[in-house]
């Protein structure tokens, strides 16, 4: 019996999503053609539409009717059409230092922000990072950035602030830090990669005062290959946001490229079905983090312990067995299948310490003996018990003595 503990890395898609994907293959027509196959293709993906709108806005449809929620084919996309799409936007006049203004994100953003951030850099923007220790954004340190934006006349032009670390489970206050991006500079476009905290927290992206904002379906037991970025019309209002990837204009032109109608009808699904059930997931999710951090005291004698961010998502947990790599644990445990990361998935393969966990404080050492534990509504105790017994077996064989 497997014991799947990744679910920050993907999740498995939920018998919904499976059946609206199949049941999506009878509307195999293009979207966008005009004879009645394409026209039930696009019927469907309009209730697509609006079923992920709510269950982002929780509302059936948008207040403002210049709001949009484009359909893309992953989180990492999601924030590259943001970040990219907005400097992209506007002719910008360089500063007495030639810089054209200014990005701001936070420490250990995951690297479809913080790759984009940095190309961003290289092209004349000043990047400034704002320390996330112990899991709480540094809004002093903030405050001080915006405040010297202003002064060397290097206007903020897009800030990105992540609901929750997908490393740590930390969450940030992105709605205070929003206020004040929008205190100095009221056209800065505020984005939250909310791709770990949905249908796991309560938001809205009036709520976390995000501009655009990011949802991925294969967090949510959707299959890969759906998302979703919500754009407020103020920034279409302000024309801040351009497609930057030009084509057949779907999408309402911002994403261009033919609709992945059965990935999304699986998204739509998914997304449904956790919303109506949000609650209920999350007291099963909130059980389990209980009975995993009591089960995990038992393990206190060998060092184990947990990198505790302020407010943390149950969901996650970082996980420290001093002595053992992360990755000679992760394979201890595979052999019981048990599976859990070393951080996040995308980076297991790089080898580079991960910067989420440099930026909440954790040392070198013990960076390079965390593993990631992340829970799901479909787990149980028995995967608890097993991951517990794959620890305490894998601390006491695999510790250097
Ligand atoms: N943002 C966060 C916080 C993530 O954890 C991930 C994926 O792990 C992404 C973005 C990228 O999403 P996707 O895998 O859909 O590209």
């Amino acid at each position: 019996m497997i014991h799947y503990l990744d679910n920050s890395a993907t999740t498995q898609p939920c018998d919904a999503a499976v059946r609206a994907l199949s049941d999506a293959l009878e509307r195999w027509g293009n979207p966008s053609s005009v004879h009645h196959l394409g026209q039930t293709a696009d019927a469907l993906l309009k209730s697509c539409r609006s079923t992920v709108v709510k269950s982002i806005t929780r509302l059936s449809r948008f207040q403002n009717p210049m709001d949009k929620l484009l359909f893309t084919s992953c989180g990492t996309e999601s924030n590259n059409i943001a970040m990219l799409g907005c400097a992209a936007s506007k002719k910008r006049t360089p500063n007495a230092d030639g810089i054209l203004g200014t990005v701001i994100i936070s420490e250990g953003e995951h690297p479809s922000i913080d790759n984009p951030a940095k190309r961003l850099a290289d092209q004349g923007y000043a990047l400034v990072r704002v320390p996330t220790k112990g899991g709480v954004l540094d809004l002093g340190f903030l405050k001080t950035a915006l405040e010297n934006a202003k002064a060397n006349a290097a206007p903020v032009i897009f800030a990105a602030f992540m609901l929750v670390n997908n490393e740590t489970g930390a969450i940030y206050d992105v709605k205070a830090a929003s206020s004040l991006v929008k205190r100095y500079f009221p056209d800065a476009v505020v984005h939250c990669d909310a791709v770990q905290g949905y249908m796991k927290l309560r938001f809205t992206p009036a709520t976390l005062g995000a501009d655009t904002l990011s949802v991925s379906a294969h967090k949510i037991h959707a299959p890969r290959g759906a998302a979703a970025l919500y754009i407020s019309g103020e920034v279409i209002k302000r024309k801040n946001i351009v497609p930057v990837m030009p084509g057949g204009g779907q999408e309402d032109g911002f994403r261009s490229g033919t609709e992945n109608l059965l990935g999304i009808a699986a998204f739509a699904a998914a997304a449904d079905y956790g919303y109506t059930n949000a609650e209920t997931h999350r007291k099963t999710v909130a059980d389990l983090r209980a009975y995993l951090n009591e089960r995990l005291a038992e393990l206190a004698e060998s060092g184990v312990a947990q990198n505790k961010p302020e407010k943390q998502l149950d969901n996650i947990a970082s996980i420290v067995i001093p002595g053992v790599r992360s990755e000679t644990m992760l394979n201890h445990l595979s052999a019981r299948e048990v599976y859990v990361s070393a951080g996040s998935a995308c980076s297991a393969h790089s080898k580079k310490k991960s910067d989420a966990l440099t930026a909440f404080g954790v040392e070198d050492d013990r960076i390079d003996s965390t593993i990631r534990v992340s829970l799901s509504y479909t787990n149980t105790k028995d995967d608890i018990d097993a991951l517990i017994e794959g620890l305490r077996t894998g601390s006491a064989d695999l510790q250097k003595k």
